[in-house]
């Protein structure tokens, strides 16, 4: 643990789970004993959002898996911070490779979307991370700084930011990085941030992982000294993972 504060742990449940479903993981959540030193945070699907937040324990928060970039209104189908903040959301993730490769969304758009939300007082999971074929030709240091220095123009302050750096190839495949793969990418994030932003939000910010993280792979990732926690997407349906270490 290199970054201040605790170690975060978020389930990132993405598109999954009926009503049902998100009851029982939720009721796993309530009977797991969670340690006191870690920041754990789970992102439902939206429309399940009320449902967990009413059945969950406060110990945990609750994170949006998007906003909108600015004030809510004529926009069919998105998600406004003010809505979140009003439904009991603390975190939203934003620029998840989901978003960015599958939706389409772009670095500058997303920084506006992660400069409103924490101007409206949200915590932001600020997503990066290099695509297979990026990494292959030796790109990935330059595909990280790029879509971090997309945040740091944006963002007023970093003191509700998170950054989850989520290698692409690694993300649903099973692929996860190796611990000395994900360390070499926060080191260089973080003194990215050093030179860029400050040496202050550098030393405090938390850099996390995520790329097929489970129960039997983490302990191992968290003994890198800059791996600050973790963004899990697949082993937090199964509630598992979401155990602190
Ligand atoms: P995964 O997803 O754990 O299923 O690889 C991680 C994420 O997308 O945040």
């Amino acid at each position: 643990m290199a970054g201040s504060g605790k170690f975060f742990v978020g389930g990132n449940w993405k598109c999954n789970g009926t009503k049902d479903s998100i009851a029982k993981l939720v009721s796993d959540l309530n009977s797991a004993s969670l340690e006191a030193d870690v920041d754990v945070v789970v992102s439902p699907p939206f429309v399940y959002i009320d449902q967990v937040k009413s059945s969950l324990t406060d110990l945990i928060e609750i994170s949006g898996q998007n906003s909108w970039v600015g004030k809510g209104g004529a926009f069919t189908g998105e998600i406004s911070v003010e809505q979140l903040k009003d439904i009991g959301c603390k975190w939203v993730i934003l620029g998840h490779s989901e978003r960015r490769h599958v939706i389409g969304e772009k670095d500058e758009f997303i920084g506006k979307k992660a400069a409103y939300a924490l101007s409206e007082g949200l915590g932001v999971i600020a997503c990066i991370g290099e695509k297979l074929e990026e990494r292959e030709a030796g790109k990935t240091f330059d595909v990280c700084f790029e879509q971090l220095k997309a945040f740091a123009d944006a963002v007023p302050s970093w003191e509700k930011v998170v950054v989850a750096y989520e290698p692409v190839w690694a993300i649903g495949t099973g692929k996860v990085a190796s611990p000395q793969q994900a360390q070499e990418v926060h080191v260089a994030v973080r003194d990215w941030l050093k030179k860029n932003v400050s040496e202050e939000v550098a030393s405090k910010t938390r850099i996390i992982y995520g790329g097929s993280v489970n129960g039997g792979n983490c302990a191992e990732l968290a003994k890198e000294e800059d791996i600050d926690g973790f963004l899990v997407g697949g082993a937090s349906l199964k509630g598992l993972s979401l155990r602190p270490l």
